[in-house]
């Protein structure tokens, strides 16, 4: 047998059927075949500087290390080329024909019969293989940097392999050509192909030029206006840069071109964790204005520069997955199974160290710069918020940078707001849901100098329980006490025609069993305030959040009506019940004063609104 004459074999593998598990596996996926040949590529380019790096290789004259991606729909193939070690016809041989096919065998026996989908990340380990889930056949030609001969060869999708050539003439590198079948065509066309490299290839380290095989008459036109191609990936990606050396621009710059968002982010954070962790990432703080956008989060998680998907939850913390950024881990062991990342000791110490980066930025920005810090804390509340619900290092940290909206737009943290509060209300938070609705209780407190904090949502609701739990601490919506707002002397009790006028209110109320109390607020407070106790109100919310229909009327939680001794017109309303307590003029000014108060709480029924404002025009009228 001559050298030129073809030889044929199979490929050594015990595993029969594997392809048809490969195709069938993977579909979901298939395009990541994409990302393991260009890796394949990028990596021999690697090895080849490594050896000459070495010196057990000298290039020539000055290396222009590239890998193209060429499509040619006539000819149905998609090649990948590069100009790295190739392979001589032995490591063919033992890298793909064995250790690769071993490799994907030992991976299926592994993950056979488990779910695809949850079971394993990225798919890895196949790499080579994977070309089979486009590809019917696929041919390598290559040549080895030692300059042994070069060879051709193909492999079918049912493991047999042949060489066509055993002796072939070309340069150094080596082209995988893939015979794409019916399921790859899609990946012939330009757009396509574009959109997966862009996705999986845009930072690795090795320039990738796209090819389109062109007929004649475009040649032409091409040579009229040729312009330099330009390569799909930047090779040298900014994370991998020392963030002393990296501007806001270029900051900047990246953040729109990876995640397509024109708005400037708030700030970022360049992690560059050495030995043991090893892992390079910039995360980014995205304007989020409502508690909705923030679903728009997107980590993107990279080995060795190459992409292996977004929104990794076993090695990303998931509040941070409301962050926006990149992460290069290069140690993670990425072809196990999600419950191994889940435990593993090593992905924890990254989300660990991501978590204290993420907390010494937000403490730093709120000690040194802290106008600024306030301008944003907004569109960050959720994610700090959520943070520090979920993970209790990551609030032990950031703590003191967690602030509260005061109703008139200044922000405090907890510690000085509890400083402020301790002589009128000691470790108590007043807070409203709403500061429209809930004014005429607002403006009670802050007439008497106590700050209110705002806070509405469910996620506040939450982290409201949350600081309760933790720090031993109370907080009190506006319309749940007047604890804080009485003055001296308090409550009173010795008030003529009390009796009376308890009755009439609850007469007047359809409310029988209505607390009336009578209570000091100070001339300047309202009349007549409801108040519904922080527990009973939160009960009634949550009742609210579950249930779909409700009769607002009949289901009114139990409110206590507060009535204020120091104003005038309850002293005016206690003389004239002490008199006489069926006077037509005191049950229609409790009537009014009822509704009023009632307005002050919630909105009214349709009833309710009717009787009010017919009662309101009666008693205009009698009182001219
Ligand atoms: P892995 O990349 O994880 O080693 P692959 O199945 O992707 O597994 O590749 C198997 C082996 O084939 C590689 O380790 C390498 O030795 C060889 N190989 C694949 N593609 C190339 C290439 N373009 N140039 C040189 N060697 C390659
Ligand atoms: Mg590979």
């Amino acid at each position: 047998m001559t050298e030129k004459e073809s030889r044929k074999g199979g490929i050594s593998v015990s595993t029969e059927n594997i392809f048809p598990v490969i195709k069938k596996w993977l579909y979901s996926e298939k395009e990541i075949f994409l990302r393991e040949l260009v890796s394949n590529a990028c990596d021999a380019v690697s090895k080849l500087k490594r050896l000459s790096s070495l010196g057990e290789y000298s290039p020539q004259e000055e290396e222009n290390y590239r890998i193209t991606v060429k499509a040619d729909k006539d000819e149905k193939t998609l090649t990948v080329s590069d100009n790295g070690v190739g392979m001589t016809s032995e490591e063919v041989e033992k890298y793909i024909c064995n250790i690769a096919l071993s490799g994907a065998a030992d991976f299926i026996e592994k993950y056979e019969g488990k779910d695809s989908a949850s079971g394993i990340i990225g798919h890895f380990g196949l790499g080579f293989y994977s070309a089979f889930m486009v590809a019917d056949s696929v041919e390598i030609v290559t040549k080895s940097y030692t300059g042994a001969p070069g060879t051709h060869w193909r492999i079918d999708d049912s493991g047999e392999y042949e060489i066509l050539d055993d002796a072939c003439e070309r340069g150094r590198g080596t082209d995988v050509i893939l015979h794409i079948n019916e399921e790859g065509e899609e990946y012939l066309d330009e757009f396509k192909c574009r959109e997966v490299l862009s996705k999986y290839c845009s930072f690795m380290p090795v320039e990738i030029f796209f090819e389109k095989a062109q007929d004649e008459t475009d040649d032409k036109k091409e040579d009229a206006d040729k312009k330099p191609p330009v390569p799909v990936n930047d090779t040298h990606p900014l994370w991998l840069k020392n963030p002393s050396d990296c501007t806001d621009e270029e900051y900047n710059d990246f953040y729109r071109k990876v995640f397509h968002d024109f708005r400037q982010p708030l700030f970022r954070i360049h992690i560059n964790a050495d030995y043991p962790l090893n892992f390079k990432g910039i995360l980014y703080f995205p304007p989020i204005r409502s508690e909705y956008d923030t679903l728009e989060g997107q980590v993107k998680l990279y080995y060795n520069q190459v992409f292996v998907a977004d929104n990794i939850k076993e090695v990303i913390p998931d509040y941070l997955l409301l962050l926006r950024g990149v992460l290069d881990c290069p140690e993670l062991p990425l072809n196990v199974s999600r419950s191994y990342l889940q435990n593993s000791g090593y992905v924890s110490k990254i989300s660990q160290h991501i978590t204290k980066k993420v907390a010494d930025k937000l403490v730093s920005l709120f000690t040194n710069e802290r106008k600024s810090y306030e301008g944003f804390w907004e569109d960050i509340k959720v994610f700090a918020r959520y943070g520090a619900i979920k993970d209790r290092k990551f609030y032990e940290k950031v703590k003191s940078a967690l602030l509260l909206k005061l109703t008139d737009d200044s922000f405090v943290n907890l510690d000085e707001y509890l400083e402020q509060a301790k002589e009128t209300h000691k470790d108590k938070v007043y807070y409203t849901s709403d500061k429209v609705l809930q004014a005429q209780y607002v403006k009670m407190f802050t007439d008497k100098g106590i700050k209110v904090v705002c806070l509405s949502g469910p996620l506040d609701m939450q982290y409201i329980s949350f600081l309760e739990s933790d720090m031993k601490i109370t907080f009190s919506r506006v319309d749940s006490d007047t604890a804080a707002l009485r003055e001296e002397g308090g409550q009173s009790d010795d008030i003529a025609g009390k009796e009376a006028i308890t009755k009439l209110f609850r007469d007047r109320s359809g409310k029988e069993d209505m607390s009336v109390r009578f209570e000091k607020l100070g001339e300047k407070a309202p009349a007549a305030v409801l108040n519904l106790s922080e527990s009973d109100r939160r009960f009634d919310d949550m009742m609210k959040f579950y249930s779909t229909s409700r009769n607002e009327t009949t289901d009114d939680p139990s409110y206590s009506l507060i009535l204020n001794s120091s104003s005038p017109l309850i002293t005016k309303l206690c003389d004239a019940a002490s008199k006489d307590a069926e006077n037509e003029k005191l049950v229609s000014a409790v009537k009014q004063i009822w509704y009023l108060s009632l307005l002050a709480q919630r909105r009214l029924t349709a009833d309710e609104l009717y009787c009010f404002i017919n009662d309101s025009f009666s008693s205009i009228e009698n009182s001219l």
